[in-house]
């Protein structure tokens, strides 16, 4: 993702938390999104966690892929590979992270 490109996308990130735990990347096999299935889900900004459609890492089409998945969102599934987790700062990047991955196990 180019530098430039994330921050005219995303003026309101000023952490990313990227990895692949197991619930996590389980799902994004899956190709599925996180259904309103808790309350809790609602912490990465909407209704459900969208996944990103699958694309090779460090290219541009994963960086445009997930920018579309993290519209109005703190946090997505990336396809066959992991998650996102946003927010302005590394500490609650971070515990969205865990909480996106709680949620799945
Ligand atoms: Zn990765």
């Amino acid at each position: 993702m180019a530098l430039s490109s994330r921050h005219s996308a995303r003026a309101d990130v000023n952490a990313v938390v990227h990895a692949h735990p197991v619930y996590c990347t389980s799902l994004s096999i899956l190709e599925r999104p996180i259904p309103p299935i808790h309350y809790m889900v609602a912490v990465a900004g909407g209704s459900d966690i969208r996944c990103a459609p699958y694309a090779t890492f460090g290219t541009e089409e994963l960086s445009a892929n997930a920018l579309a998945a993290l519209e109005g969102r703190k946090a997505c599934l990336l396809a066959h590979h992991g998650m996102i987790a946003t927010d302005m700062s590394l500490d609650k990047a971070m515990w969205l992270a865990v909480e996106v991955e709680t949620l799945l196990r």
